[in-house]
């Protein structure tokens, strides 16, 4: 068997959870698929669990219902009954079901289901580091690349936050987030969806072949795409929104920008270009569900990397 990244054991238990947001309804259709038709998801070998995470949250079509999903797994916070939200309530109930986090968790991967209304194609999101999660997203590409009908697909990495994550993929031994847009909150995308569920049975394929030894031995070139700031609006005088993006950059998400380029369009019409680093790659640009966190956009940094 080829020396792999230091992952000592096997894959055995996979978690496949939607509706973390309830109104990215691409992972809530996958997931009802797959809770349909679990033939699509079985592997040999392999405890595959499909899960909706947020229902009351998407049967109101909404993302959440006052607290983020997405942010209630820090430990501290799953160790506190005191918290009453409901999602804080229902991160407790996902952490007894497919955690606990921390070592002895149940599942040794999560693929967390998200969608973006930026033109964000198709992305694996993996948090700080973690070897395994980057060589199985560096075989998935090459493999839906090669296909003979090629499907692109981007390795995206959020800096480890500093503390404790709080994300839920964090619950188990690897969790790996799917990123996939553009597709307005609350609607599908027929083709988006199916690319989605192509990406999900190509990653369940892999996992299945790692457990049997069956990975290549080479090392191959990954392309990463390291999130390194996040873009205010630029405010305006009564202290609120002073500007939109500018229409040319929510057309180039994942093209490098220079400085001059337009970024900012204020409602009078100014333009206001962007003024940072050059070669750095927009992303979640004009994300609607980061306007309440006054975030325009994100920023990447583009490197290689052999995994
Ligand atoms: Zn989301």
């Amino acid at each position: 068997m080829p020396a792999l990244p230091d992952t000592p054991d096997f894959i055995r238990s996979v978690a496949l959870v939607g509706g973390t947001h309830g109104d990215e309804l691409t992972g809530v259709h996958l997931v009802r698929a797959f809770l349909r038709n679990p033939r699509l998801v079985e592997r040999p070998g392999m405890n595959v669990t499909p899960l909706i995470a947020n229902e009351a949250a998407v049967a109101a079509g909404r993302r959440d219902l006052g607290h983020d999903l997405n942010r209630a797994f820090a430990a501290a916070d799953l160790a506190n009954p005191e918290l009453d939200a409901y999602e804080q309530v229902r991160a407790r109930q996902i952490n007894a079901l497919l955690g606990p986090k921390g070592p002895s968790s149940k599942t040794d991967l999560i693929l967390d289901f998200h969608s973006a209304a930026s033109d964000m194609g198709l992305n694996c999101n993996i948090t700080g580091e973690d070897p395994w999660l980057f060589r199985l997203v560096a075989l998935a590409i090459r493999r839906l690349a090669e296909h003979t009908e090629p499907l692109a697909v981007r390795c995206y990495q959020f800096p480890a936050p500093a503390g404790d994550a709080p994300y839920l993929p964090s619950i188990a031994r690897h969790g790996l987030g799917i990123e996939v847009g553009p597709i307005a909150p609350g609607s599908m995308n027929a083709e988006i969806y199916f690319r989605t569920r192509r990406l999900a049975l190509t990653l369940l394929d892999l996992v299945a072949e790692y457990n049997q030894g069956a990975w290549p031995d080479e090392t191959l070139s990954l392309d990463v795409y390291t999130q390194v700031a996040t873009i205010p609006f630029p405010e305006g005088d009564d202290g609120g929104l002073g500007t939109m993006v500018h229409p040319e950059r929510i057309r180039a998400v994942y093209e490098p920008i220079l400085p001059g380029d337009p970024l900012f369009v204020g409602f009078d019409g100014a333009v206001i270009p962007y003024g940072g680093e050059a070669g750095l790659f927009p992303t979640f640009v004009n994300e609607p569900s980061y306007y309440p966190k006054n975030i325009a956009l994100c920023l990447a940094r583009r490197t290689q990397r052999q995994a």
